[in-house]
């Protein structure tokens, strides 16, 4: 209901005391107005007693003065006599020097004279009939009513001897008279005097409204009823205690009452101010508790919204503390809370520097140079060069990880001595990454270069220490590649280029992301026939025609146009294609034989296999199904360092292919680390000399030496000799003079689609040239 845990506490703290004080405040009330009920109604039956006593005397002293009357010689003689005028002249007298309201006389049968001669009517007829039944008091005394008001009356017998008559003395019960009784109350009551008329009790001598007159009526008949003491009455101008005393009446019946009465709102006006202290009191203490609580709530929340506060500063990771003004839980949260984003910024911090720099140096990594770059480029433009340590992962493999990382360290230190003001870090686990200002950024790196190279103490081992540095400049910013990367590819060039120091030059690089997806593609065209073979002949230098074939694959890209093996080889080597490719040549050469064949050219193939599907027996398993529906013999030439790599694997499978028949060439021999022991184990039947040795054939005498040796070796071993880049006649001529079984290269023919081979051989253009 309520957003605000301050309002909430407001309210409830307030309501809480709102209730207390109700409480406390009906108990007073109800306290005191039982207090002063009971105290009215004591006054009431006090007032009751009095009224009696007064009664009591006004009724002897209207004893008194009608005694005095009827022991008047005058008057009895006229009422003897029936003289009416004196009688009634006498009485008149009396009455007016005794102050009473009403005198009268009433003869034994039943007539009455009042002593001013007024005529009394109805009420004279029942004053005579109440004296005359109430024989067993002396003297009837009691409330009678006279022209419509209440009177105190008192009947004494006139004997002279014999009962002549009465005289009856009546005072009237008026206002005057309530007020007197009113007066001897010790508390302002009110007095009035009820007679019983025909619809209940009404007052005579003051008249009330009608709805007051039925309340009354009600009231007195059930307190007459139940003989009970003070009671609670309800008027129309308030609640009152009222006490109902019967009276006495003239003629004994109970057709009269007093009515004291004593409003409530009169009772309580004592503690009116009383009650309107404590109402005051009740609303000040409320007001000081709403203010309180609030001030209470105040102080509970502003440090919890000061908290909520700096969670959300917190959050949106900027520094977040709170003031701590309290000792109190909420201030030891605000403690806890100080502490925890102090931790957390902490971790962060350190997060931070992990994230920027590399674990194994100490040095700042790529990201922590880049970030260095941007704000560099943004003030002039930096330089950015990529430093790769030479031979690192042999080094790396002789001294461990450890002292590698060491080796990294003392380089880059080297560097700063320098280079001072540049920012020097890690890009990759060969390679530091240098952000620095110069005006001829080669050259700089050229000097650093020479710094950096010499031998260089790590641990136990001395280490010659050479790097390669490639240049990138930030100033012209290349939407392709970060300067990081280019420098890193200039490392990749300047290696290729035979240099220590190369700046990165982007033509030479070319566009290799169009290679990135070049597999996928060649998968795709192995299945829509995109692949070709082509063959080029092996000449047969003894007989002087035509040996072999060898096949040589062919991708016919759609938008490229024809691709060769070395862009695509290598790539379908690392990622595993090479499968699918050497199945869809082997099975297109064996085909290809069966055309050759049909043409009359009985002639075997050679067909490249690569030095990573040696180790697949799946493979061996399908290449040696396919190549047994072969209609002629059909080689498989594959890289003595594929052998070398997995000795044990590759020497099983070749073992299996000379068993099936197949020929098997060691290719390009000469170009990777040869090793004599290997070419004594492996099942080869040829040994082709690479085309590095035979392109220079004529001008290298040394190459002339080794390829002598070679052939000499081979046939020693059992084995034929082929010689590859066979392009000059000096050169054709030198290798038939040193006994090269087979010449293959461009002197003769180069790769040709089949159709072309059938012309090529047809033609029999091999046989119809003099080479040498
Ligand atoms: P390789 O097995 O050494 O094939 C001979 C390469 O030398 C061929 O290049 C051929 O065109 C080239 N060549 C022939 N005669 C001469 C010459 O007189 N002078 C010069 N400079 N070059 C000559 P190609 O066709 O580009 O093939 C390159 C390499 O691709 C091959 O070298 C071979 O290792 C690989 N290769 C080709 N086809 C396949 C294949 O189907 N499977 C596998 N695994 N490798 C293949
Ligand atoms: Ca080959
Ligand atoms: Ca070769």
């Amino acid at each position: 209901m309520f957003k605000r845990l301050q309002t909430k506490l407001t309210v409830l703290y307030a309501g809480l005391f709102g209730v207390a004080l109700t409480l406390i405040a009906a108990a007073v009330l109800l306290a005191i107005t039982a207090n002063a009920e009971r105290q009215v109604r004591g006054e009431l039956v006090a007032g009751g007693a009095v009224f009696d006593r007064l009664w009591a005397m006004r009724s002897s002293d209207l004893e008194n003065d009608a005694g005095l009357m009827t022991r008047d010689f005058g008057f009895r003689e006229a009422m003897a006599s029936h003289d009416g005028a004196t009688a009634q002249s006498a009485l008149e007298n009396l009455r007016q020097r005794s102050g009473v309201d009403v005198a009268l006389s009433v003869t034994l049968d039943g007539q009455t004279a009042a002593s001013d001669g007024h005529s009394l009517g109805a009420d004279g007829a029942a004053i005579a009939q109440a004296v005359q039944t109430d024989t067993a008091d002396v003297d009837p005394a009691g409330v009678a009513v006279i022209g419509g008001a209440p009177y105190q009356a008192i009947a004494t017998p006139i004997l002279s001897p014999t009962l002549m008559g009465w005289v009856v003395f009546a005072q009237k019960l008026d206002r005057r008279e309530m007020s007197a009784l009113e007066g001897l109350s010790s508390i302002p009551l009110h007095a009035q005097v009820l007679e019983r008329g025909a619809d209940g009790w009404i007052s005579a001598g003051e008249p009330l409204s009608g709805a007051d007159t039925r309340r009354v009526s009600r009231f007195v008949s059930d307190a007459l009823a139940n003989h009970a003491g003070p009671q609670q009455l309800s008027m129309s101008d308030g609640a009152a205690i009222a006490l109902v005393k019967p009276l006495k009446t003239l003629d004994g019946a109970p057709s009269a009452v007093l009515l004291l009465r004593y409003p409530m709102a009169m009772v309580m006006a004592p503690y009116r101010l009383l009650m309107e202290l404590l109402v005051g009191i009740g609303l000040a203490g409320m007001a000081l508790a709403v203010a309180g609580s609030w001030a209470l709530a105040r102080s509970v929340t502003r440090p919890v919204s000061a908290l909520v506060a700096a969670a959300q500063r917190l959050q949106q990771g900027e520094a977040a503390q709170v003031v701590v003004e309290t000792g109190d839980e909420v201030g030891r949260l605000g403690e806890s809370f100080n502490l925890m984003a102090e931790a957390i910024g902490e971790r962060e911090r350190r997060i931070t520097h992990l994230a920027m720099s590399d674990a194994e140096t100490g040095l700042p990594n790529r990201l922590a140079l880049e970030r260095r770059l941007a704000t560099a480029a943004d003030a002039q433009g930096a330089l950015v060069a990529a430093l790769s340590i030479d031979r690192f992962a042999m080094v790396r493999g002789v001294i461990g990880y450890e002292l590698a990382g060491a080796l990294v360290r003392h380089v880059a230190a080297r560097l700063a001595v320098v280079a001072p003001g540049a920012a020097i870090g890690r890009l990759s686990s060969d390679t530091l990454g240098m952000v620095f200002r110069a005006a001829d950024g080669a050259a700089a790196a050229e000097m650093m270069a020479r710094a950096v190279d010499g031998p260089m103490q790590v641990g136990d081992a001395t280490i010659d220490v050479s790097v390669t540095i490639g240049v990138a400049d930030s100033r012209q910013p290349d939407p392709d590649r970060s300067p990081f990367v280019a420098a890193a590819i200039a490392v990749a060039q300047a290696r290729t280029g035979h240099r220590r120091v190369a700046a990165f030059d982007p033509e030479a690089y070319g566009d290799p992301a169009a290679n990135l997806s070049l597999m996928s593609q060649m998968m795709q065209a192995i299945e829509a026939g995109h692949i070709e073979v082509f063959y080029q002949p092996k000449f047969d230098i003894r007989r002087g025609c035509v040996g072999a074939l060898e096949a040589l694959v062919r991708w016919r890209h759609p938008q490229r146009g024809l691709i060769g093996p070395d862009l695509f080889i290598p790539l379908a080597e690392e990622t595993g294609h090479i499968r699918a490719l050497t199945d869809r040549v082997l099975a297109q050469a064996i085909a290809d034989q069966q055309h050759l064949r049909a043409a009359k050219h009985d002639l075997d193939i050679s067909v490249n296999i690569s030095g990573r599907l040696l180790s697949d027996t799946d493979f061996a398993d399908a290449a040696l199904r396919v190549v047994g529906s072969a209609p002629g013999r059909i080689w498989f030439e594959i890289t003595e360092t594929a052998v070398i790599d997995n000795p044990e694997e590759a020497l099983r499978q070749v073992e299996r292919f000379a068993d099936a028949g197949i020929g098997v060439s060691i290719d390009d021999y000469g170009s990777g680390l040869s090793s004599l022991a290997y070419l004594r184990e492996i099942r080869a039947e040829e040994l082709k000399i690479d085309k590095a040795f035979i392109l220079d054939l004529a001008a290298s005498r040394k190459n002339t030496l080794l390829v002598r040796s070679t052939i000499d070796l081979a046939h020693s071993l059992g084995m034929k000799v082929t010689a590859e880049g066979v392009e000059t006649n000096e050169a054709f001529a030198l290798l038939a003079g040193m006994g090269c079984d087979y010449a293959q290269g461009f002197l003769i023919e180069r790769p040709l689609p089949l159709k072309d081979v059938l012309t090529f051989l047809h033609e029999d253009r091999a046989a119809a040239r003099r080479y040498g």
